[in-house]
């Protein structure tokens, strides 16, 4: 039910958004997703044996899939990675400045120590005011729609963050490996799709607010 829900809210929110952006003299807004890590960086093993570079890999292409199956590609989204290949921070920080797209968003999982840790984290750079408003919206659809904890809004020197203060730009946290109930739930398709509508409803709000 709750999926169907959001479904329903994309759909409508596209309606109005393609009345806008489907014309062509306005050109469609580019963005850039980071999944972090690949090849030889597998980043977080979950406890399951989850690699993160794998799971963020699979909500990216996801994005990608429903920006095009329920979006007609409304959206202009490139990813610094498209297979398990590692990419350096520095060129996923070149990618970016060359395209000077409208939103970049680095996307984890996280991993603790403490094995109940749980929840998911947003990050941006202190010094990037224009990456609050994305930022709250985030944190408040994972926390809302996908009933995620919100371990709250979080300052990060991340360098693919420190680098692309040009633009709204966050690192997202999607649960943690390292906690036995989240690496099973970043397991199944379902909550893959689940963060990619999350991303992609998140987008369109933000850049269908101006
Ligand atoms: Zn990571």
């Amino acid at each position: 039910m709750k999926r169907f829900c959001i479904y329903f809210f994309i759909w409508m929110l596209s309606s109005s958004f393609h009345s806008v952006y489907g014309q062509k003299e306005i050109p469609k807004p580019i963005i850039v997703l980071d999944p972090g890590h690949g090849g030889s960086d597998s980043g977080a093993i979950g406890v399951n044996g989850l690699q993160e570079k794998d799971v963020v890999l699979k909500i990216a292409l996801e994005v990608l899939r429903l920006n095009k199956k329920l979006f007609s590609d409304t959206l202009d989204i490139y990813s610094t990675r498209y297979n398990d290949t590692l990419i350096s921070l520095r060129h996923r920080t070149k990618l970016v400045t060359a395209l000077k797209p409208k939103v970049f968003i680095s996307i984890h999982c996280n991993q603790a120590g403490r094995e109940a840790a749980q929840g998911i984290e947003v990050y941006i750079h202190k010094t990037n005011k224009r990456s609050e408003e994305l930022a709250r919206l985030f944190a408040a659809g994972l926390n809302q729609k996908l009933s995620f904890k919100n371990r709250g809004l979080k300052y990060g020197n991340f360098q693919v963050l420190r680098e692309t203060t040009a633009y709204p730009s966050v690192l997202l946290e999607l649960g943690f490996l390292s906690n036995y109930e989240e690496a099973e739930h970043n397991e199944k398709g379902s909550t893959i799709s689940g963060y990619a509508l999350l991303i992609l409803e998140t987008l369109l709000k933000l850049i269908g607010n101006g």
